[in-house]
């Protein structure tokens, strides 16, 4: 069976204890490789490698660093079938999905920040007559990159890129869920001869090689995305070590639908923004909040679409869903399903497993899952389930429908559906949340902030707000 390997100082190694533990096939419910179960030692070995590389990469002018990237966004282009079979197999989602959405977006997040970096730019300011002020960007040394599983090389590399394109080497850890995609980036870094120790990854579970990492003495900076819980335990070390953190949290983002919207388009996308990649996008609007007059419209419609929905095997060009990414999260998902029904909701649509023929039998498929008559206070509409279930509810006025979307912990986005302007300023000024859709989701421009408030996390990704990141100002006076 294929052993996966890490990749530290532009070499495959295994871990030194040499132990591997197994990745299964969503899809199928099989185990097809074997994962590394790196530790600190590992980290260890990744992190002096990228002290190494740190004074060469750190000087090369941007305009060389920026080609070094190039080099690996054409890279992962030219094997673009094997990424997104790849990324479908590790992660159960549909290969249309990883074909339009993953692996595209891997590029250009190289490409962005390969060419972001040449434009980047740092202040001066002038004092009349006393003197000026001119502010350096420095990168920081080695930094650490930890990513979840939902959308595995998208989320990874948009991390890496930024980091690596202002300087810093990396010790990064993909989630041990998916961590093939980030092992087929390593083959790509090794094809175009990438220079040694300067991107270094480790496989491996979250409490050993993940915290290895927060925990190194040598590592700057934080940057991780991924659940709260785990995100509120690599603050509680990294924090007291004084490391820059950039935490992007989980979300229980409101989808709300006024009167007033374009109908189709909102049913439209609203199909989208509630089970694209089986409801396993931190975006996805899981509460549905809709006004009474178009309530009853928008449930008979919404029901009977989501009735139709195929969930099939990824490899099926007709898959609209496909697998969710592992059996514990299956099961959580379903718990939840119970959760509901205890609180009192009503299931309109979905609810249980889904059971393929073999050879996927086995693998890990839930109906896409509509349920009302939910409190919005209850923990279905206050917990992430992060699956392919939404919850809808009425509201009344655009009062009280604030009070009900802001009533999370969570704060990540929001989506609004109205065609009076008015409106939709007052609504997304006042919405707890980092990101706000307006008769739109997930149109994503890669220079705007990213990021979350609340739980939700700490600091934004995207644009200049990555490389300043991974950056740190020095100010500099010369009296005149
Ligand atoms: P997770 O927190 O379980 O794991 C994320 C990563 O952290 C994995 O690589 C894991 O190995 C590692 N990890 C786990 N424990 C660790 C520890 N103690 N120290 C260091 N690293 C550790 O999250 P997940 O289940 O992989 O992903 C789902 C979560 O990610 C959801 O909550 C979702 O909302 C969130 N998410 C957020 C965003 C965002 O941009 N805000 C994007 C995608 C996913």
């Amino acid at each position: 069976m294929e052993k996966i390997l890490n990749y530290i100082n532009g070499a495959f190694v295994e871990p030194t204890a040499g132990k591997f533990f197994d990745n299964i096939e969503p899809a199928k419910g099989e185990v097809y490789s074997q994962i590394p179960n790196s530790q600190a030692e590992d980290v260890e070995k990744a992190v002096n490698a990228a002290k190494e590389a740190f004074p060469i990469w750190s000087t090369m002018s941007n305009e060389e660093r920026g080609d070094w990237m190039m080099k690996v966004a054409n890279g992962i282009k030219a094997r673009m079938g094997e990424f997104v079979a790849a990324e479908s197999r590790d992660n159960g989602k549909p290969v249309k999905l990883a074909e339009h959405v993953d692996i595209p977006r891997a590029v250009s997040n190289f490409k962005f920040f390969a060419t972001g970096i040449q434009h980047f730019a740092s202040e001066s300011h002038n004092m009349v007559g006393v003197g000026v002020n001119y502010t350096l960007r420095k990168p920081l040394g080695v930094v650490g990159c930890i990513s979840p599983w939902n959308l595995p090389l998208y989320l990874f590399t948009w991390k890496i890129a930024p980091a690596l394109a202002a300087g810093n080497c990396v010790v990064a850890k993909p989630s041990e869920v998916t961590p093939y995609t980030a092992y087929l980036l390593c083959k790509v870094m090794d094809e175009v001869g990438f220079p040694k120790g300067v991107l270094n990854i480790v496989h491996g579970y979250g409490q050993y090689a993940g915290d290895a990492i927060v925990r190194h003495k040598d590592t700057k900076a934080i940057s991780f995305t991924g659940g709260t819980a785990t995100g509120k335990a690599i603050a509680s070390i990294a924090a007291p070590m004084f490391k820059k953190l950039s935490l992007e949290l989980g979300g229980k983002n409101p989808n709300i639908i006024f009167n007033d919207c374009d109908f189709d388009e909102m049913l439209k996308t609203t199909i989208r923004s509630s089970f694209a990649n089986q409801g396993q996008i931190c975006l996805c609007g899981s509460r549905i909040f809709v006004q009474k007059g178009i309530y009853e419209k928008f449930k008979t419609a919404f029901v009977e679409k989501i009735k139709k929905t195929k969930v099939s095997n990824p490899e099926d060009p007709k898959a609209q869903l496909g697998a969710v990414v592992s059996e514990p999260h299956m099961e959580k998902v379903l718990s939840y399903i119970d959760l509901a029904k205890e609180e009192g909701g009503t299931v309109l649509a979905g609810g249980h497993r889904v059971e393929l023929d073999a050879p996927y039998d086995k693998g890990f498929y839930i109906a896409p899952t509509i349920i009302e008559g939910l409190e919005y206070t209850c923990r279905t509409n206050q917990e992430e389930i992060f699956g392919p279930v939404v919850t809808i509810t009425p509201f009344e006025d655009e009062e009280e429908v604030l009070k009900m979307a802001n009533s999370t912990e969570y704060g990540l986005s929001a989506t609004l559906w109205t065609s009076d302007l008015k409106r939709a300023h007052r609504m997304a000024d006042q919405i707890d949340a980092g990101i706000v859709w307006i008769n739109a989701w997930l149109v994503r421009d890669l220079r705007t902030p990213f990021g979350g408030v609340k739980s939700s996390g700490v600091g934004r990704e995207g644009g200049w707000e990555a490389l300043k990141f991974f950056t740190e100002p020095k100010n500099v006076f010369v009296k005149s």
